[in-house]
């Protein structure tokens, strides 16, 4: 077969010129991006040779092996991993059809297009490596068979494509480096960026360089992942570097938590919450946390592992107690992962605990973010009722907008007689701050919670007391606060019976208002205000119809 010439989808040649140009100063990332790719064949291969036996053998152990041809400035790549059919190598090496790729073309319509810093975070793919490179060729070998192909391109628009006649499973990429990039093709250079950023990968990646005339192979990278390691051996690096390679969030974790369980179902475990909310924190439903079993990656992201209301942690999780060879739909069935689980959401929760009880500022950024998303939890999982209720935090009519205050603190300064903690929902903290509903309460000292969030009213609905102090709205059903905080004497006449003219205005009211309301009643909770609209004790608050009437219901 002569070679085919073949042009690169106009997306590609836009994405190369914008890597050239915003990453100039970070070039070295290259490496970093093929060693992922080789790691990621790997892992493809090892998936499914548990279920096909006729796919390529390989004589070596799975890894990827780095060589230097420094006379010709030449950086070599090879894994024997799934490798790539004609068509693969076509698709993949000739369009942006990969997600990872897509996803950094998508988030960088939305930012400025010249933010460099942004740019080097993403993965941004094989294609990185045209900017150290005048030529490219990838030999590879799928593990299905048939023969191999050679792809070749100058990054100019085009690309070749003809036989091969390499042997083995998995790619070869040859790096033939410009002029200006030969630092590329020094072994001490390749060591310290494969440490910087390749330290964590799966498999091997060994140097293979010529002493005295023999071929040796050094392992450049850590044997055992983050996560199957031992606490001590890890540096706060080694963390900081998985949660980039997991999350795709270029910025440092807020905190991570390495998890070692050896009861029942054993399993090594790295959680992260991030310090920012990625953009779909609301609308995502990829949520989950990468799961490995005996090394293998079976899923990047297994909802099994982790309830809705922590979506926004991140992490990996390796075990070898599910059966490898389990299908990504059979997961849902596996009785083994509700355990871990259990164990993953009360190492979650119990680490923002200990962030709220000794650094209070950073917990307060952490809620301020996630809060409205932790508090689904009051109704989804009721069994973490009592951590969750230590976790959550409101804005009061003591608070100030900035401010917060929790459970804790609200008993600690309630009223002496006050048995009930009180609260006002609405849509925001201005119109609730504005409420007459709170006229009575503020003159008496007493603090109200400002529930804001849409979720707030569910919260509710699903928590109704803390410990024994009832939730009471202050806008529904009675509301009698006698001899509970500073009493004044108008509060004091309030108490007293309704004159003669007021009960004939009351049954004016009744009559003119009757298709309206259900009731008029005296009463004791206004202080500037002539009167105000309360809901039923059990009926639904001003604020839910709004919300019902939002969503069309
Ligand atoms: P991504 O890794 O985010 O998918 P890349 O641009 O890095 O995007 O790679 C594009 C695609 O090329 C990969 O998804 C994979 O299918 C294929 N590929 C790249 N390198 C290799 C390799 N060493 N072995 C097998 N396939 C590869
Ligand atoms: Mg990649």
């Amino acid at each position: 077969m002569t070679a085919e010439v073949h042009s690169f989808q106009a997306e590609v040649q836009q994405l190369m010129n914008l890597m050239v140009h915003s990453l100039y100063s970070n070039k070295e990332i290259f490496l970093r991006e093929l060693i992922s790719n080789s790691s990621d064949a790997v892992d493809k291969l090892r998936f499914e040779e548990i279920t096909n036996h006729n796919l390529l053998k390989s004589d070596k152990e799975n890894s990827i092996t780095l060589s230097i041809d420094k006379e010709n400035s030449i950086l070599n790549i090879e894994d024997n991993g799934i490798g790539m059919s004609k068509e693969e190598l076509m698709n993949n090496l000739g369009t942006i059809a990969s997600s990872g790729t897509k996803k950094f073309l998508e988030k960088l319509s939305e930012q400025d297009k010249k933010d460099s810093n942004l740019i080097g975070q993403f993965g941004v793919g094989f294609y990185s490596a045209f900017m150290v490179a005048k030529q490219i060729i990838v030999e590879s070998r799928s593990a299905h068979g048939g023969s191999a192909y050679k792809w070749t391109s100058s990054g100019d628009g085009s690309y070749t494509i003809e036989e091969s006649s390499k042997e083995t499973r998995g790619t070869r990429i040859e790096i033939h480096l410009k002029d200006e990039e030969k630092e590329f093709a020094d072994d001490w250079k390749i060591r310290s960026i494969v440490r910087k950023y390749s330290d964590y990968v799966t498999y091997p990646v060994y140097l293979l360089e010529t002493k005295e005339d023999k071929q040796e192979e050094t392992r450049l990278n850590k044997s055992t992942p983050v996560w199957a390691r031992n606490k001590r051996e890890n540096k706060p690096e080694d963390y900081k570097e998985l949660y980039k390679q997991i999350s795709m969030d270029w910025r440092e974790p807020l905190l991570w938590e390495h998890i070692s369980v050896e009861g029942l179902v054993p399993f090594n475990a790295v959680i992260y919450v991030p310090s920012e909310a990625p953009f779909d924190l609301y609308t995502r439903d990829n949520h989950g946390l990468h799961l490995y079993v005996k090394r293998v990656s079976i899923t990047e992201k297994c909802k099994e592992l982790l309830p809705e209301y922590l979506r926004f942690v991140a992490g990996v999780v390796e075990t070898d107690e599910i059966p490898l060879n389990v299908s990504r739909e059979i997961l849902q069935q596996n009785n083994k992962l509700p355990q871990i689980k259990k164990q993953i959401i009360k190492k979650t929760l119990s680490s923002l605990q200990h962030l709220a009880n000794n650094e209070q500022e950073k917990y307060l950024n952490f809620y301020k973010v996630f809060g409205a998303v932790l508090k689904e939890g009051f109704h989804f999982d009721h069994e973490q009722h009592e951590t969750l209720s230590e976790l959550v935090r409101f804005k009061s009519s003591k608070t100030g907008k900035e401010g917060w205050v929790s459970f804790k603190e609200y008993i600690e300064r309630k009223a002496e007689a006050q048995r009930e903690i009180y609260y006002l929902t609405g849509p925001s903290y201005e119109a609730l701050e504005r409420s007459p509903h709170l006229e009575a309460l503020t003159s008496r000292g007493i603090e109200v919670l400002f529930l804001t969030d849409a979720i707030d009213e569910w919260f509710l609905m699903s928590y109704a007391k803390h410990g024994e102090y009832n939730l009471k709205s202050i806008n529904k059903g009675d509301l009698d606060l006698t001899g509970i905080g500073k009493e004044s004497e108008e509060d004091k006449k309030n108490e007293e019976a309704p004159a003669e003219e007021l009960v004939g205005l009351l049954d004016l009211f009744r009559t003119k208002l009757s298709d309206d309301i259900k009731e008029v009643k005296i009463s004791k909770r206004l202080r500037e205000s002539a009167c105000c609209l309360v809901a039923d004790e059990n009926g639904m608050s001003a604020h839910m119809e709004r919300i019902m009437k939002a969503s069309g219901q």
